[in-house]
């Protein structure tokens, strides 16, 4: 039976040595008589400088909505899918790509080359490496990425990337990020590190490596492959339709859930 919480927060007046200052008190009174009580100072209070010990009502309200995540939903943590789910989808012309690797439209790309001679497997991965940096190099940060990436690590959060792409080309991509930088996340897996979506594999391999389970990762990404692979390694999942029209096919697993943008994701956390 899942736990119900009660959950306020308020601003009360303390001390803080010899001199007042002001005290977020956020509490949460659960169902089975477990209580969360979370207190912070606010930031102006003595001794709390801008940049110092993070005394501010987002810390307290962060941690009090972590326990609210945990109680919800039992995510520990969050695995996004980079191109047009991170970044602005319509970067990568899929369809452009396909046809200068002589690939049949209706066939995923890195599976095509996987089913090529060496050689030629060689040769066509070079341009497909060649044609993808350019779109990363172009690329943008997806409508409030970044901020959604500020705002999960301030609630505790664990953060990682999966995706189909190089790390070569992440990388590129992050350098047009303002705030946000590889080194947020816990875990990047690339095309190089796992089996490609909508193989579980790489869901597996992150959980594993932001040291949570698999049914405790909430998968973000704007693909079937995403839900795919988050649904058959036991994870929740979001579809994110960056408000087009859904790419799952009839016969797909549902997703858990269904966003148009990254800021409906605090809907559910
Ligand atoms: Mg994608």
């Amino acid at each position: 039976m899942p736990r119900k919480f009660n959950a306020y927060c308020n601003k009360t007046r303390d001390h803080w040595g010899e001199k007042p200052s002001y005290k977020n008190v956020c509490q949460c009174a659960f169902s089975d008589g477990v209580d969360a009580i979370y207190n912070t100072y606010a930031q102006n209070s003595p001794g709390y400088g801008p940049g110092g010990w993070t005394g501010t009502p987002i810390l307290a309200a962060s941690l009090m909505m972590r326990s609210l995540v945990e109680v919800k939903m039992g995510i520990k943590g969050v695995l996004f899918d980079f191109d047009g789910t991170l970044t602005l989808p319509g970067a990568i012309d899929f369809r452009a790509i396909k046809e200068r690797l002589g690939c049949p439209f209706d066939e995923p790309v890195l599976e095509y080359l996987e089913s090529q001679p060496v050689a030629t497997r060689i040769e066509l991965t070079k341009i497909l490496e060649e044609v993808e940096e350019d779109a990363a190099r172009t690329s943008r940060p997806n409508d409030g990425a970044e901020e959604c990436v500020f705002s999960l690590k301030k609630m505790g959060l664990c953060l990682g990337i999966l995706t189909r792409n190089s790390l070569s080309s992440v990388e590129l991509a992050f350098k047009n990020f303002e705030s946000v930088s590889i080194r947020d996340f816990d875990a990047v897996i690339t095309r190089e590190d796992s089996l490609p979506k909508p193989h579980p594999e790489g869901v597996f391999e992150a959980a594993a490596q932001m040291n949570v389970l698999p049914e405790e990762l909430l998968v973000v990404g704007d693909y079937r492959y995403d839900v795919m692979a988050g649904k058959a390694a036991g994870a929740k999942t979001v579809f994110l339709s960056n408000g087009g029209s859904s790419f799952m096919s009839p016969d797909d697993p549902e997703p858990n859930y269904t966003f148009s943008c990254l800021e409906e994701l605090f809907e559910v956390l």
